[in-house]
């Protein structure tokens, strides 16, 4: 690695003296710089890094009218003596290749992606706010830019890589709505990419669940509704009868990096884990028995979010109060130390970006 040639053009001046980092709402400021690649004539080429910028976009770009997009999200932490640590960006890049096969989006150089990240970070590491919980979120994204509106695979594509300051979210346990009626996935679509169009078609169904009160969806299997697949954005597990219980990633189950290794520390710590099919009604009736302790969603943004209650065709269902759930805190605890360099990283899975 290192021997990519990547053109750095950097900012005349820093726009970060303007920007009040303890008070950054989430996704709204921008660094100073993004990583961008185009790929033209059957090649990805020209990997450059500029200054955080507008885009121009043709009307006709094949992106606009049928949603050949997919996206990566993943964070950085500021070690205590000031460097930057990255949390398995190799997962994140080998999941948007993958992501990119199913939208037919050519494949590109995981290393040369990994090296345009870091240096990307070295570059705006005063981005990362000095605050205990803040961190700097990553979005790597590819779309279609063919001025052409017929329905193929682009021949132009770009991806983007920009980097957002974020502070700690007030992670409150929230209220979701076992979704009965629509789908999120369905078998053969593409539930398991971050296909962009995924996320357009959530908004409706959640927006319902909203008015009803709910903060987000679980949703179920598209074909009888029977089983439990994912909260809203995040993987979703269950603790009951002290056995962390997790629907199997795959086909319409977004396999999540923060899951993956949540199962891993999880089995590191003694806890036991059975990633397995996940009935509604085994999850009900878990509750009425007093046997379920935990529900809780598990992704990049909050690590794990705790579910207060779930709601199953208009009747709620509570669950003990968040604080008390010890085996979802427990790994989180461990969790996020390992992301800011101060637990042991058994698994190698921290990146470290040295300050310079
Ligand atoms: C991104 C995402 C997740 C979580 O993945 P992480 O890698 O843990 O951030 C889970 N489900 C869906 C649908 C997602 O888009």
């Amino acid at each position: 690695m290192g021997n990519y040639n990547i053109k750095i053009e950097q900012v005349k001046e820093s726009r970060i003296s303007k920007v009040d980092l303890s008070a950054v709402a989430f996704g709204k400021e921008f660094s100073d710089h993004m990583f961008v690649m185009d790929y033209e004539n059957g090649e990805w080429k020209n990997p450059s890094i500029v200054p955080f910028q507008n885009i121009s976009v043709n009307p006709a770009f094949l992106v606009l009218h049928y949603g050949q997009a997919i996206f990566e999200g993943m964070k950085a932490h500021k070690a205590a003596n000031g460097d930057a640590l990255l949390f398995r960006p190799d997962q994140n890049f080998k999941r948007l290749n993958q992501s990119a096969k199913r939208l037919c989006i050519p494949q590109m150089d995981e290393n040369l992606l990994l090296e345009g990240l870091k240096k990307l970070v070295e570059l705006d590491i005063n981005w990362i706010p000095n605050i205990p919980g803040a961190s700097m979120y990553i979005r790597p994204f590819v779309f279609a830019t063919d001025e052409f509106i017929g329905v193929r695979p682009s021949s132009n594509y770009k991806l983007i890589i920009f980097t957002c300051p974020v502070n700690s979210y007030y992670d409150k346990a929230v209220s979701v709505k076992i979704e009965t009626k629509y789908a999120r996935a369905s078998e053969g679509g593409t539930g398991s990419a971050k296909a962009a169009g995924n996320y357009a078609a959530s908004l409706y169904p959640t927006k319902l669940a909203n008015e009803e009160g709910y903060d987000q969806l679980i949703w179920t299997d598209a074909k009888e509704h029977k089983y439990i697949e994912e909260s809203g954005t995040m993987n979703l597990m269950v603790v009951i009868d002290d056995v962390i219980v997790t629907p199997p990633a795959g086909d319409t189950i977004l396999g999540g990096i923060t899951r993956k290794s949540i199962i891993q520390i999880a089995k590191d710590l003694g806890y036991k884990v059975e990633e397995r099919l996940l009935e509604v009604q085994e999850v009900v009736n878990a509750h009425k028995a007093g046997k379920l302790s935990d529900m809780f969603g598990t992704g990049t943004a909050v690590t794990i979010t705790h579910i207060a209650k779930f709601g199953l065709d208009g009747t709620n269902y509570e669950l003990p109060p968040a604080n008390e759930r010890k085996i979802s805190n427990h790994i989180k605890s461990v969790l996020e130390k390992i992301k800011r360099g101060e637990e042991k990283d058994l698994h190698n899975w921290v990146v470290t970006v040295p300050k310079k």
